[in-house]
Order: C-alpha cells, then sequence, then structure tokens
C-alpha cells in the first residue's frame, strides 16, 4: 500500500482522483484550503479507513510522510485564479516550493497538474510540448499562467539539483461531475444556463475553440504518467476533439432539450482564440488516449447538474 498526498483534493479533478487511488487500494491524504473545493466533493470518502481529509493551504510549509505527490492545488477556472491573483501566484511558486521540499524530503515521486494555459494564446496548432507558448506576462490570466510555468520551471530544477523524481502534466480543458456549478466555466454555465431556461452566454462571436476531455480519461492519464519510469514530461493530456463556443452551445442546448436563447457577451482581454492538444507523446508514452466522446461527457454532466437542481442547489453563475 502506497501513502499518497493529494493537494487540491477536495476540488473538482482531486476529488476524482483521490476515488481512483482509494479504488485501488492506496492510502490518501488529501490537502485542501476549501477556497474553490468543497467538503461535499469528498464526503463519501471520509469513512473510508485509507482516506484522510486535512484543511491546509500550501503556501504554509506542510510535514506528511508520504510515497507519491499528486500536486493539483490551485483555482482553475479563470472566475477563481482572477479572484485574488497575488495569491494564485503565491499558491503556483511558493506553494510548489513547499511541495517540492515535502517531496525531497520524503524522497516521493511528485506530479504537477501544470495546464495548457502555459501555451497562453498559441500560435502554434495543435499545441506540441516543445511549443514555447505565447504569454501576456501582464494580462488578467498571467497570474495563472505564469505562476504554472514557474512551477514547471521549479519542478525541473528540484529533479536536476536534487534528484528528485517529478512528472508534469499540461492539462487541456476538462469537465464532469463535480466541476463548480459557479465557477464561470464554460460548460458549467452553458449547461446550467440551459437547465435553468436562461440564455446561454457565448463570449465574442463564439469562434474561438477549445478541446474538452471528459473527468475519467483524464484522472487515468494523470494515474498513468504517475506510475511509468521513462519520462517526466511534460506531457499533454486532453481529448484532440475541437469545438468552437458556438458549437458547444448547440450540443448542450440538443442534449438538455432546452429552449435557451444564446446570448452574446463581450470576449474576456486574452481570451485563447484556439486551443486543442496534440497528444501523440501521451498515445505513445502512456499508451493513453481518452474514450469519451463529447456529446456522451456532457450527458453525464448534465445529468449530475440536474440533480444539483432538484436538491436545490440554485447558486448564482
Ligand atoms: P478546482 O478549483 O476544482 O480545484 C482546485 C483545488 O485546489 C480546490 O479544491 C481548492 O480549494 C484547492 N486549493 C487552491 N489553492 C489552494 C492552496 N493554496 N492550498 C490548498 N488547496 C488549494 O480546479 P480543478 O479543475 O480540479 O483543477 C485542479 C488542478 O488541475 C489545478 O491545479 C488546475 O490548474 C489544473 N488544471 C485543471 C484544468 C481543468 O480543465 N479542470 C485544466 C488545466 C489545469
Ligand atoms: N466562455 C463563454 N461563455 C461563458 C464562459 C466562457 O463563451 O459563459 C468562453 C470563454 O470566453 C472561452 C471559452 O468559453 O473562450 C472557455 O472558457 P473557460 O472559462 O471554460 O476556460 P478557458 O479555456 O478560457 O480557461
Amino acid at each position: 500500500m502506497r501513502s499518497i498526498l493529494v493537494t487540491g483534493g477536495a476540488g473538482f479533478l482531486g476529488s476524482h482522483l483521490c476515488e481512483q487511488l482509494l479504488d485501488r487500494g492506496d492510502e490518501v491524504i488529501c490537502v485542501d484550503n476549501f477556497f474553490t473545493g468543497r467538503k461535499a466533493n469528498v464526503a463519501h470518502l471520509t469513512h473510508h479507513s485509507r482516506f484522510e481529509l486535512v484543511r491546509h493551504d500550501i503556501v504554509r510549509p506542510l510535514f506528511l510522510e508520504v510515497d507519491q505527490v499528486y500536486n493539483l492545488a490551485c483555482p482553475a477556472s479563470p472566475q477563481a485564479y482572477q479572484y485574488n491573483p497575488i495569491k494564485t501566484i503565491k499558491t503556483s511558486t511558493v506553494g510548489m516550493v513547499n511541495m517540492l521540499g515535502l517531496a525531497k524530503r520524503c524522497k516521493a515521486r511528485l506530479l504537477q497538474a501544470s495546464t495548457s494555459e502555459v501555451y497562453g494564446d498559441p500560435l502554434v496548432h495543435p499545441q506540441t510540448e516543445d511549443y514555447w507558448g505565447h504569454v501576456n506576462p501582464l494580462g488578467p490570466r498571467s497570474c495563472y499562467d505564469e505562476g504554472k510555468r514557474v512551477a514547471e520551471t521549479l519542478c525541473l530544477n528540484y529533479q536536476l539539483a536534487h534528484d528528485l523524481e517529478v512528472r508534469i502534466v499540461r492539462i487541456f480543458n476538462t469537465y464532469g461531475p463535480r466541476m463548480d456549478p459557479g465557477d464561470g466555466r464554460v460548460i458549467s454555465n452553458f449547461i446550467n444556463q440551459a437547465l435553468r431556461g436562461e440564455p446561454l452566454t457565448v463570449f465574442g462571436d463564439g469562434s474561438q475553440t477549445r478541446s474538452f476531455c471528459f473527468v475519467t480519461d483524464l484522472i487515468d492519464g494523470l494515474i498513468r504518467m504517475m506510475d511509468q519510469n521513462d519520462t517526466s514530461g511534460p506531457i499533454n493530456l486532453g481529448n484532440p476533439g475541437e469545438f468552437t463556443m458556438l458549437e458547444l452551445a448547440s450540443q448542450v442546448l440538443r442534449l438538455t432539450g432546452s429552449r435557451s436563447t444564446i446570448e452574446h457577451r463581450s470576449l474576456p482581454a486574452d481570451d485563447p482564440r484556439q486551443r486543442c492538444p496534440d497528444i501523440t507523446r501521451a498515445k505513445t508514452l502512456l499508451g493513453w488516449s481518452p474514450r469519451i466522446d463529447l456529446a456522451t461527457g456532457l450527458e453525464k454532466t448534465i445529468a449530475y447538474y440536474r440533480q444539483l437542481l432538484t436538491q436545490g442547489n440554485n447558486s448564482p453563475l
């Protein structure tokens, strides 16, 4: 039995990861400051004898004995990470140093949840891991993008200086049950707007693209990356199916059966025009590729939000 630390474990991705690790027999310590995560996401795990939930902010040092660290702590939605940009930067820098220090002391392997945002508004399409990116260092997204870029640099240098085993994954837009309905991300917004009969808010003309990966596929990729011995990455994980936001809106309307209209809003500054992962490396090195297509994943996510709405969760979008 391995002892595994999951930071950000009460968040969307973290809670699914904790579940998977427990299912295969590991001991899981879930650390979270509950900024965007919720106890409800892991409530079904708290009775488990191999699960421990710790309220802690990774910007402060942490002393635990573990074999592996999945570092997922960091707000992921633009609305959440721009709420307190300095805190977002501290989480990806000071927090990253703390988690690398912990891993170094324990001789644990550390996987860093990096992001497609390291490519910024990309000039290369689809994005390969050797592309250096096109990031505005002073824009509204920079607290997140630059923080994650520094986090990757820290990982690499801890590996070089201290022989630490690191694994870097660049996660592309991922969605599914337990995404906070009020987090402002496009899939949670569109589905909840459709279910409530409100207009779907399409930013700009809706021709910008994203590629959406269902959560179970992504978690499978994270675990494969952590457990292999051949590469420290970086490796892109995402679903290469690429859709415009207008295409996404019409899929959501069709699958929910909603009569909501579409309302255009202004495009946020520095919103990337297009995003699509080249997953050749993940296929070759991890034997990984996503299995769940967008319609199937959306149906599962719609079912989750329907259930939340019938339970009376009507938090403002
Ligand atoms: P999320 O906001 O649901 O989860 C992040 C979790 O980290 C939350 O539980 C939050 O409370 C916790 N957290 C934030 N700051 C913390 C701190 N200082 N100390 C302790 N806990 C802290 O987001 P998510 O979608 O689950 O994303 C998880 C990770 O994956 C993030 O690092 C994010 O950058 C990365 N990622 C996600 C996506 C995606 O599409 N979901 C894409 C790219 C990268
Ligand atoms: N978006 C939108 N309507 C919304 C929320 C987002 O059209 O209600 C757009 C946003 O401008 C971006 C895309 O959807 O082009 C994905 O946004 P999200 O916040 O989900 O993630 P991002 O990939 O931008 O970090």
